[in-house]
């Protein structure tokens, strides 16, 4: 991003605004915009005071002798002197408060298979599972990874390691042979936990046979643990003697009772890798006490959580999304989730809203990509369905173009739903910005205001104050990362350094509106500088996905002889619809009107798909290496490399 202190050209022409429906303020655990406001400015005022407050509502074998200890900054303790577990908070709680017999998951795997589990047939489960990883030899500190499908065996073993104090690194299951060896390396993991397979699209992944290749030279491995899943699919899975057990075989001989450790504030409860947008992922470290409280407050007043919710998150629980708001923040609220094992469009485009009708869904949170992907598909996969047990919808992971956002208020939540369009990190443990559903009017493409005890500014390279810039995070919050693995300075580098340890630097560039709303404009590299006119490239995007033909667009910087930097536009058109030089004519001229004549991508490029990363965020990196006829970055992290040797092609054809 550039340096200069101009304020970034007001290029948002979204006025739209949404006030949550009153039958939903009616009832809500913060009611209403006063509400909102009034607690704000208490966490904001004694930050201590309110996040002690919200501890008081979990279990502690010890309570802390403070709640913030700044003094070894940016290396912040939260509840320091504490005792606690997480897992004990996910279910012990619960079924001492006479909720056991109540649902925890709802598992439905892709081929139609289904399994109902309560809090206390999870706690069983989690409890012998534990007692066989220590019979195993693992110990508390040891670090685990977990190579699985999205079967309840992922929640279980992630909090049977919670439970015994082993340090769990989740690795998405759609991951390559080379990246499993790369985050096994990093974090000298004794215990690969894995399945002979995972149904994706009908078809069977088989995983340990990855698991195998990608740790042939990893010495530290002295463990691989494997789930049968593929009981109708059998899977030539070998196993290797001495160093391979069924999953099955371990917990069958166990005792059902596993105490929880008591495992001290700031002891690492889990590692996990960044998606890999914007480079090499950084394994980011997250502690105990802290991140405890900060996923359950979250997870409470933004998902609105009441005992009688049906929710589902669609990310998989390789994702931070999906140790945040499917084990941690929702288990310790003790409600109801269904976990989805497959695709969305798997047997057919409807699935998921066939998932939401069966089990009477009422809160549903999903990415931006799932959406325009919805969209494409058409309305009528959604239309045969009954969503009217939906309350609540949620979006995360990218910035949500206003037209998809439109789609999803209309088509999903009938206008009835509040959507809470949440943006956060790996790094920051939970939600940072984010509407209150029941007490933010919303406006499409924003994640307005910030969540309780967290201050937001937006600020120059320099530190100061604008309307448009950078995002920076000034207080310290309960579920920040504690640092990157085995590298500290490069966790000072990273986060803390561009503004002389007072911010935390997130690496947004975001804009204030009239309401002091908080619009995120995309990664700082993706803001671009054209003849002094900063423009976030998202907006041109969304510019894009209003025209009737795109499905999805991604625009990039690349540098210009004159203008400084010019801009490049990836634009994929909707199935069956003209690519020609008419309908770019039509996208220069929407962009005209919307933004600018300033704003002229020099070109617009058509292109059937665009690079992704496994989790499904356009790698505008990449993009930006193919304008520049660059040699390609790491692309490791990316989804399907043959989309970018076409657009490599079609670039140079011109
Ligand atoms: P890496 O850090 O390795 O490049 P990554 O940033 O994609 O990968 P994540 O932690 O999974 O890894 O993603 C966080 C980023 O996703 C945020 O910094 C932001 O750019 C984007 N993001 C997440 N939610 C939203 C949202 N609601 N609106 C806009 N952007 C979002
Ligand atoms: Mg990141």
């Amino acid at each position: 991003m550039t340096t200069d202190n101009s304020s970034m050209e007001s290029v948002s022409h979204e006025h739209r605004k949404f006030p949550p429906a009153s039958e939903f303020v009616k009832s809500a655990h913060i009611s209403g915009e006063a509400a909102y406001k009034a607690l704000y400015e208490k966490s904001i005022q004694d930050p201590e005071g309110f996040w002690a407050e919200a501890a008081e509502e979990l279990h502690w074998f010890k309570k802390w002798d403070s709640v913030l200890d700044a003094s070894e900054a940016p290396f912040f303790k939260w509840f320091d002197g504490s005792r606690t577990n997480l897992s004990y908070n996910c279910l012990d709680r619960h079924i001492e408060a006479g909720r056991g017999d109540k649902i925890a998951i709802h598992w439905e795997g892709e081929p139609g298979d289904a399994r109902d589990i309560s809090y206390k047939q999870m706690h069983l489960e989690v409890c012998r599972f534990a007692n066989a990883m220590k019979a195993r030899g693992v110990k508390k500190g040891d670090r685990i990874a977990i190579y699985l499908p999205m079967i309840p065996e992922l929640a279980i073993a992630v909090l049977a390691c919670a439970r015994i104090g082993a340090v769990h690194s989740v690795i998405f299951a759609g991951f390559s042979a080379d990246s499993i060896r790369d985050r096994v390396l990093d974090s000298e993991t004794c215990m690969v936990i894995t399945a002979d397979g995972g149904y994706r699209r009908g078809k069977m992944l088989e995983l340990k046979q990855i698991v195998d290749e990608g740790i042939a030279s990893c010495e530290c491995v002295k463990d691989v643990v494997v789930v049968k899943r593929g009981d109708a699919h059998p899977v030539d899975c070998k196993m290797q003697e001495g160093r391979d057990s069924w999953y099955h075989d371990l917990v069958a001989n166990v005792d059902d009772d596993c105490p929880a450790e008591e495992m001290e504030a700031e002891d690492l409860l889990f590692l996990l890798y960044t998606s890999g947008t914007t480079g090499k992922p950084k394994g980011i470290m997250h502690t105990t006490a802290g991140y405890q409280v900060y996923s359950y407050l979250t997870s409470k007043y933004v998902f609105d959580l009441k005992q009688d919710d049906v929710y589902w998150c669609t990310a998989d629980v390789g994702w931070i999304t999906g140790h945040t708001y499917i084990v941690y923040g929702i288990m310790q609220n003790g409600v109801t989730q269904v976990m989805y094992e497959g695709a969305p469009n798997h047997p057919d485009e409807g699935r998921f809203w066939d998932i939401i009708e069966k089990y009477k869904v009422s809160i549903f949170y999903t990415a931006p990509t799932a959406i325009r992907a919805f969209m494409k598909w058409g309305d009528d996969w959604v239309t045969r369905k009954d969503l009217s047990s939906l309350r609540l919808l949620g979006t995360v992971g990218e910035p949500i173009n206003p037209e998809a956002w439109m789609w999803y208020h209309k088509m999903i939540g009938a206008e009835r739903c509040p959507i809470v369009d949440t943006w956060w990190q790996t790094e920051t443990g939970g939600h940072m910005l984010t509407p209150m559903p029941g007490a933010t009017a919303t406006k499409p493409g924003c994640a307005t205001l910030p969540f309780f005890g967290i201050e937001p500014a937006i600020l120059t390279d320099d530190g100061e104050a604008v309307e448009a810039g950078i995002l920076a995070i000034k207080k310290p919050w309960p579920g920040m990362l504690r640092g990157i693995y085995g590298d500290p300075q490069r966790f000072k580098d990273t986060y803390w350094c561009k503004w002389g340890g007072k911010y935390y630097f997130p690496g947004d560039g975001a804009r204030r509106d009239e309401d002091g709303y908080i619009w995120i404009l995309g990664r700082v590299d993706d803001v671009v500088n054209v003849s002094g006119h900063r423009i976030g490239t998202a907006e041109l995007e969304s510019v894009f996905v209003e025209h009737k033909d795109v499905a999805e667009s991604a625009v990039v910087g690349v540098p210009h002889e004159i203008k400084g930097q010019g801009l490049v536009a990836f634009v994929t058109v909707i199935d069956g619809r003209e690519q020609d030089d008419q309908l770019r004519k039509e996208l220069v001229t929407m962009i005209d009107k919307s933004i600018g004549k300033f704003a002229r991508p020099e070109r617009i490029l058509f292109s059937s798909d665009l690079p992704k990363t496994r989790s499904g965020k356009i790698m505008r990196r990449i993009l930006r290496d193919i304008a520049e006829g660059k040699e390609l970055g790491n692309v490791t992290t990316l989804a399907d490399p043959t989309v970018v040797q076409d657009l490599q092609q079609q670039y140079l054809k011109g």
